[in-house]
């Protein structure tokens, strides 16, 4: 039987990290192809190929490699992938499973993963994860979904997954909407009808620099009121609950928002903001009355990764419409 074509690329992240010596740290060591040979079943199940594009901590991916990532995937989808698998650090899936989303183009699915104990632990998931990736990547009912995150037989959607938990192995979830599907008994299971989407076109320009702010009880406003001089290209703020700042901030907000878009998210961790519901200076109808955009249902980080795509592109003036879908 012909097999089908699956990619798999390793970006580092704890699922590739192990310890040189005993009693020291782990760091990322383990190639794309040591982490496929743990998994032998795969080679029944597709063609695959791999490699290692990176073996690095997440948190030091940045937008310009994660473009070079994506320009591989888009070459092995046209050189016949059914599917892609991203391995890398889970701190910042939530984010670069965004990134991927808004400009993932293709019907065939983009599935991220990692783990949360590494290479050489006891009880290690990430051979179990990238197995549950790989076949959400070869199923046929995750085709037009955009990029899905699989960890520990949960598959959760691009723009709702987040690290709610530091240590955890179940450390991803999507708050307000649950996982989009999970795996029972290796089979793949969705949970939605596949989600309205609206892929980017790839940043014109990447310089754009877009500053991510949390409201704090008492806070200066300092930075804030610095943020146009230090040349920043838009601003997110991780507001008070339903995206409230204090008044002190509400004034700066108007004067930036001038300038350079700003969104409201909010700082709890699930929810979206108001929009119609508190009048207060601060508040979310003050701050679009000064010009601010609510976020939604979008988290602060995921916000600030729309707001980078769409000023690259050129395409500020359509974040409402980006904002009002989430
Ligand atoms: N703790 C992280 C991980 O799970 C480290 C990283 O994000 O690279 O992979």
């Amino acid at each position: 039987m012909d097999l089908p074509k699956l990619a798999i690329a390793a970006l580092g992240g704890t699922v590739s990290m192990q310890a040189r010596h005993a009693g020291e740290g782990v760091i990322p060591t383990v190639s794309g192809e040591s982490l496929l040979a743990l998994v032998p079943e795969l080679t029944n199940m597709a063609r695959v190929t791999v490699e290692t594009l990176g073996l690095m901590p997440s948190a030091s991916l940045n937008f310009e490699f994660l473009l070079s990532v994506l320009s591989w995937a888009n070459y092995q989808v046209e050189q016949g992938a059914v599917g892609v698998v991203i391995t890398q650090g889970t701190d910042t899936l939530e984010e670069t499973a965004a990134f991927f989303d808004y400009l993932w183009n293709h019907d065939a699915p983009l599935v991220l993963t990692g783990a949360m104990r590494s290479a050489g632990q006891v009880g290690a998931d990430g051979p179990a994860n990238l197995l549950d990736a790989s076949r959400v990547a070869l199923a046929k009912n995750s085709r037009r979904r955009g990029v899905q995150v699989v960890m520990g037989a949960e598959i959760h959607h691009g723009t709702t997954v987040r690290k709610t938990d530091s240590l955890a192995l179940q450390a991803f979830s999507s708050p307000m909407v649950g996982p989009s599907g999970m795996l029972l008994e290796g089979t793949v299971h969705y949970l939605r009808e596949p989600p309205r989407r609206n892929p980017l076109p790839l940043p014109q320009q990447t310089s754009q620099e877009i500053a991510l702010l949390e409201s704090t009880l008492s806070a200066d406003s300092l930075l804030l009121e610095n943020i146009l001089e230090l040349g920043y290209d838009g601003l997110v703020i991780a507001g008070f609950g339903a995206g409230h700042v204090s008044d002190q901030w509400a004034d700066a907000v108007e004067k930036i928002a001038k300038k350079i878009p700003v969104i409201i998210a909010t700082r709890t961790g699930s929810g979206p903001t108001a929009q119609s519901s508190y009048g207060f200076i601060g508040s979310e109808m003050d701050l679009i009355r000064r010009g601010a955009l609510m976020a939604g249902f979008l988290c602060p980080r995921k916000a600030r990764i729309l707001l980078w795509l769409l000023v690259g592109g050129g395409r500020q003036d359509d974040l409402g419409v980006f904002l009002a879908q989430d």
